[in-house]
């Protein structure tokens, strides 16, 4: 098959798929999928017809989640569609087979093929895989995917994975994240001190360092805590997923961040499962998940600048850090990572590899997309 030939006929037979709506939520954004382009002059190709595979995939998400989860079931509808009905998916929302926490594990001993998830869930079984979904003020996701995709970055997560019997490949972007709610605002790097916050991963270990208390809480545990003072912030991703958990009723101010700034999500195999597939079924999956890294990502950016509008208009107050406090999680940042990295030499060499590439990046931002930015 000519791989060239395959993506140009693919896009016709997908074009409708992608506009799967399992939630009935009034803050959502309207996309018209119409003016998406199309490639309607090519006749369609069917391949693998009559051989069908099935894959059991998990993920962390709840049904029809939005943005995260509805971009997994557009990757399932596309991978049908692109196959001609020949690589189906039996998508599990968390908890319906395997808990949200638990598809790592299951997919690894192989209950199940595959999962969509986040790779910083699964620090605790090596702390470099946190570096797979980012690293406090380090790359933006357009960075990351430089990284993962022609830089070390997936070659040194496949090396890792595989030890584990997975092969991950790259599922999505959340794009940059806010820094979160805040019950109160914080003035200065004393304020800070004491706060109970809800954060997790690296920016965690930052935060903790800066004298805040971070905890764990589960999703739905959130809006209460933080309502009745449990807890004194929280973070979670951005505007257009920030807004359905209605925490700009409780805690009012919302700060830009430097925690997230461009988490990835992994669609990671069963290692024994991928590689029994076809080299024509490996390259349909690659390109349906190459499809849904870049559009999660995409669409993550246009929710978020259409919620900010309504955020506004809510009497939400934008803030930033004080100086102090950024400059003081940067320290932090270098104080975890040496303790990281002293424990585990693989946190280290994935760290080197990161460091390397964001310094280049960081200085071709400088001149290039900073400037812009400032002067636009
Ligand atoms: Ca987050």
């Amino acid at each position: 098959m000519d791989r060239r030939k395959f993506l140009l006929t693919s896009t016709a037979v997908g074009a409708t798929v992608l506009s799967l709506d399992g939630c009935n939520d009034s803050n959502r954004v309207a996309i018209d999928y119409s003016k998406h382009p199309k490639h309607t002059d090519k006749k369609a190709v069917y391949i693998n017809k009559g051989k069908k595979t099935t894959i059991k995939l998990a993920t962390s998400w709840p049904a029809h989640f939005p943005i995260m989860g509805e971009g997994v079931e557009a990757f399932a509808a596309r991978l049908d569609a692109i196959s001609g009905g020949s690589l189906k998916v039996k998508l599990y929302p968390k908890n319906v087979l395997v808990p949200a926490l638990a598809v790592f594990d299951a997919t690894s001993s192989g209950q199940i093929d595959a999962f969509h998830s986040g790779p910083y869930y699964w620090k605790g079984k090596n702390s470099a895989f946190s570096l797979f979904s980012g690293i406090p003020f380090g790359f933006d996701a357009e960075e990351i995917n430089s990284w993962m995709i022609y830089g070390e970055g997936l070659q040194l997560w496949r090396e890792l994975y595989a030890r584990y019997n997975l092969y991950p490949l790259l599922g999505g972007n959340t794009n940059i994240q806010m820094g979160g709610w805040f019950r109160k605002e914080i003035k200065s790097l004393a304020d800070m001190q004491g706060l109970k916050m809800r954060i997790p991963g690296l920016g965690g270990e930052v935060m903790a360092k800066l004298g805040v208390n971070p905890v764990l809480l589960p999703a739905g545990e959130i809006y209460t805590s933080l309502e009745r003072g449990v807890i004194d912030a929280t973070e979670w991703v951005g505007p257009a997923l920030d807004i359905k958990m209605g925490f700009y009723k409780v805690a009012p101010y919302y700060y830009s961040g430097w925690h997230e700034p461009g988490s990835i999500l992994e669609l990671t195999f069963n290692k024994a499962f991928w590689d029994k597939l076809s080299d024509e079924q490996k390259q349909m999956i690659d390109v349906c998940s190459s499809e849904m890294n870049a559009n999660m990502t995409y669409r993550f950016h246009y929710e978020n600048i259409h919620t900010l509008k309504t955020l506004k208009e809510k009497g939400v107050k934008l803030r930033k850090f004080p100086d102090e406090v950024t400059q003081a999680g940067k320290k932090a940042l270098g104080e975890v990572v040496a303790q990281l990295s002293a424990k585990n030499k693989e946190f280290e060499r994935v760290y080197e590899s990161i460091a390397k590439h964001l310094e280049l990046s960081k200085e071709f931002a400088d001149i290039s997309l900073k400037y812009f930015l400032d002067i636009r």
